[in-house]
């Protein structure tokens, strides 16, 4: 496939002289011939403004859980246009929405909604820190939790000496030096770390923060013990249990990876599946915990459960909750990495997958990394050579290999054939191209 993104770096370079790269989130500047603009999406295929068409496999991180545009939930929100707006007051499917999330999540005992994952998490992080009366917090290297200050910091291994802990980074400027202080970071699936953390530091920390599978990086899935060590060690030195299920959430289970793994939260987050993409987002935890809300502790926001997103959500939680729309995603993530395994493996090329099937880690190398450390330090070259091949082919996934392959409802038997089709050109222009992989071990 020639594909041509004259119309899309066209509108590329009008763009720029507005909006900063071109894009209204970082994220979506791929480069001044790269970047893409999006004309429509249905089901899961996306077309964007030069009509090239694409199974996309990033359902916009991880939102367009039914596929795009779906009726159902596009009708529901239409009737939710129909009560007016916002009001600053509460509407009535407020209860039946928390009713539904409460009978999905067991940990969710109340509910309270915000419109975008960071400022869920931002608001479970102060309901952590007023509730313990404690403001350190836990945070896994790898882990992402949204654009607000105390989630912003990172430990660069580039500059790691493999001795002691990396330096602690701002992902951004502006970002204050003086908070830093408050982030302990963790590596996934070291449970002597993470108990020696607790016994030095628990008497100053009010949570610990963890996505059990890094939906932002790669997919990387904590061990079930080492969570269950989490758990415990939460409960033994009173520190509460924040689980981030913003990609997880009612994606890899019904009632997401606390449901999979057989842990419950304190806290926990939910946005990108809970309305098929419509702006909402939910904090959710332990009734004596959130009663906390509204007595101490700030929470609200103008736009907060806005009628459209709450009717989105009423209806989108009910189809993953009473239908197989889950079953047939997971199965539809078997399949692909079913048919990527016979490809590559035909070809000797070492590779493992991670994380769940709905949404895959595709990994370069025969044993799947285990914590953040292990991918940095891995050659994702061959990947990211691969993932540029594939964009040409008509799959989109993201250019960088820490983003998991979401699956939605909507992917079908046409798209599985079209990705793997266009997989086997990706692996092969890639090899001849000269980025070697691994080899599967003679
Ligand atoms: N937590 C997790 C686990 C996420 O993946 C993200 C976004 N990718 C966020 C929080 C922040 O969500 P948002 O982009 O909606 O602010």
């Amino acid at each position: 496939m020639t594909r041509s993104l004259a119309k899309s770096n066209a509108h590329f370079k009008r763009a720029v002289t507005r909006l900063p790269l071109g894009v209204a989130s970082n994220f979506r500047y791929w480069g001044e011939d790269r970047t893409i603009y999006v004309k429509s999406g249905r089901g899961a295929r996306i077309v964007d403004l030069d009509d090239n068409s694409y199974v996309d496999y990033r359902l916009g991180y991880g939102p367009a859980i039914l596929g795009y545009a779906d009726p159902r939930i596009d009708e529901a929100a239409r009737e939710g246009m129909q009560i007016g707006g916002v009001f600053a007051l509460s509407t009535e499917r407020e209860f039946e929405v928390a009713e539904r999330i409460a009978k999905m999540v067991p940990a969710a005992e109340l509910v309270r909604f915000s419109n975008s994952g960071t400022e869920a998490v931002m608001a479970g992080l102060r309901l952590a820190r007023a509730y313990t009366c404690k403001d350190d917090y836990i945070i896994l290297e790898g882990g992402y939790h949204g654009l607000f200050d105390a989630a912003m910091w990172y430990t660069p291994m580039d500059s790691w000496t493999q001795k002691g802990d990396p330096e602690i980074k701002p992902y951004s400027e502006g970002v204050p030096l003086s908070s830093r202080s408050f982030a302990h970071f963790v590596q996934a699936n070291d449970a002597n770390q993470l108990e020696d953390v607790f016994k030095r530091h628990a008497s100053r920390i009010a949570c610990m923060l963890i996505e059990p599978i890094m939906g932002n990086c790669l997919g990387i899935a904590a061990e079930p013990e080492y969570l269950r060590l989490a758990r415990q060690l939460c409960d033994k030195y009173g520190v509460i249990l924040f689980i981030d299920e913003v990609k997880t959430g009612f994606r890899v289970a019904r009632g997401g990876v606390q449901e999979l793994y057989g842990v419950q939260a304190d806290l926990c987050t939910f946005a990108k599946a809970v309305a098929n993409g419509y702006p909402i987002s939910v904090l959710a935890g332990r009734e004596k915990i959130m009663r906390k809300l509204g007595r101490g502790v700030a929470h609200g926001g103008t736009y907060t459960a806005h009628a459209v997103s709450l009717a989105a959500a009423a209806r989108c939680l009910q189809i993953l909750d009473e239908t197989d729309a889950l079953e047939r995603i997971a199965d539809y993530g078997t399949r692909l990495r079913a048919g990527m395994h016979a490809l590559l493996g035909a070809r000797g090329i070492a590779h493992s997958f991670v994380g769940h099937p709905s949404m895959s880690g595709l990994y370069f190398a025969a044993q799947p990394p285990r914590n953040y450390r292990d991918w940095k330090s891995s050659d994702y070259s061959y990947y990211d050579a691969t993932a540029r091949v594939l964009h040409d082919e008509g799959v989109l996934c993201e250019p960088d290999s820490r983003e998991p392959w979401f699956v939605s409802a909507a992917h079908d038997a046409s798209c599985l054939s079209d990705t793997l089709r266009a997989f086997e050109v990706a692996i092969d222009t890639t090899l001849k191209a000269g980025v070697t992989a691994h080899k599967v071990p003679a």
